[in-house]
């Protein structure tokens, strides 16, 4: 894997989140975007090498509505950026790590991605993207 591309952070209403982050983190958000599939809108920062990356749910279904529903607002997801992202799919569940997808799909910020399930990573959920060639 390359680096920590992003944290996500589960959020309940990106309104009153994306300027509070833009006086914590003393930069501009640079995009929101919509991921239809999962039901969520999301806004980045940019810092340094890695990204922050802001989730509201925009259906009740949305994972990330679930996810709020059960542990409130916080840190949702760590991203590791790898070069192929299907390879280290294979790799991971190989090794016994559940990949929650089977094939990669498109995530926000011009990425595929991919999640492994918490209960195979010490709680973390994971996400694996590959920036989209
Ligand atoms: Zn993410």
């Amino acid at each position: 894997m390359l680096k920590v591309e992003h944290l996500g952070i589960a959020v309940k209403d990106l309104a009153n989140s994306i300027p509070l982050f833009e006086q914590l983190l003393n930069t501009p958000c640079y995009k929101t975007e919509g991921v239809e599939s999962e039901g969520v809108k999301t806004a980045f920062f940019q810092l340094g090498e890695s990204k922050i990356e802001l989730l509201e749910a925009t259906q009740n279904t949305s994972p990330i509505a679930k996810y709020i529903e059960k542990k409130g607002e916080g840190i949702h997801h760590i991203a590791f950026e790898v070069e192929n992202i299907e390879a280290e799919m294979k790799r991971l569940s190989a090794l016994g790590f559940e990949v929650i997808n089977e094939k990669p799909k498109d995530g926000a910020d011009n990425k595929l991605v991919c999640f492994l399930h918490p209960k195979t990573t010490n709680g973390v959920l994971i996400e694996l993207c590959q920036e989209k060639k």
